[in-house]
């Protein structure tokens, strides 16, 4: 089969950048499923679908008329790479994600990222539902506080406003949300490594990474 690596984590980890980088120096397949969970979400809200209408945001995921380009996410043609990363598009998508219905529309789409020479997928349940069979997996985390100063520094880099306290009650929340959830909860499975970058940098995450993958 074509060779998987996952990468789980909360949000602000860390990990889309590790895992984009880990694709380029391999020359395989990336695929960010928050991306989907996030296009979803914005998608509703620009069709005027309620975030708690499973049956209805279900049938809009199942169609999802979005495509990736050159590190670039489109939603009916049109380039929403930053309208996905709002505030409200975040908290909208830990909201459709809760959603059985929601999940299992986009399985075989993340599934279909499959493909040679080999794939490297982020999220979070790369390593329990979407590819159980992967034979690289790693849950990679980093304090809550260390990721809360990363998505600052992010913000402030954009020229966007950022508040620290604000970005960690929000972190807090959403870890919360994504640890407790009934469906595809963010955990750490036994057979994934643990990769903790609080104290380590880009270079060293996507090292440790792959060095998993060839040994
Ligand atoms: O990773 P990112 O922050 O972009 O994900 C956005 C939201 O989508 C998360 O809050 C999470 O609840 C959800 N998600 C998920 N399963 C994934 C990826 C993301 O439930 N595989």
């Amino acid at each position: 089969p074509v060779p998987v690596v996952a990468i789980d984590g909360p949000s602000a980890s860390g990990k889309g950048t590790v895992a984009a980088r880990v694709a380029e120096a391999l020359g395989y397949h990336y695929l960010d499923s928050g991306s989907l969970y996030r296009l979803v979400a914005l998608a509703a809200m620009r069709a005027g679908i309620a975030l708690d209408d499973e049956r209805a945001l279900a049938t809009l995921a199942a169609a999802l008329p979005a495509h990736f380009e050159a590190e670039r996410v489109f939603l009916e043609g049109e380039d929403v790479s930053d309208a996905i990363r709002t505030e409200e598009a975040s908290v909208g998508a830990s909201k459709v994600a809760v959603m059985p219905a929601v999940r299992a529309a986009l399985l075989d789409r993340q599934r279909d990222y499959r493909r040679a020479p080999g794939l490297v997928a982020e999220g979070r349940d790369m390593g329990s539902v979407v590819f159980p069979d992967a034979g690289t997996k790693v849950f990679l985390t980093a304090g809550v506080e260390a990721r809360a100063r990363r998505r600052y520094k992010q913000l402030m880099e954009k020229g966007m406003a950022a508040n620290m306290e604000s970005l960690l009650k929000d972190l807090q929340d959403r870890d919360a949300r994504d640890a407790a959830r009934a469906v595809a909860p963010l955990q750490k499975l036994p057979d994934a490594a643990l990769l903790d970058t609080t104290e380590l940098g880009v270079e060293q995450a996507v090292g440790f990474v792959l060095g998993r993958v060839r040994s």
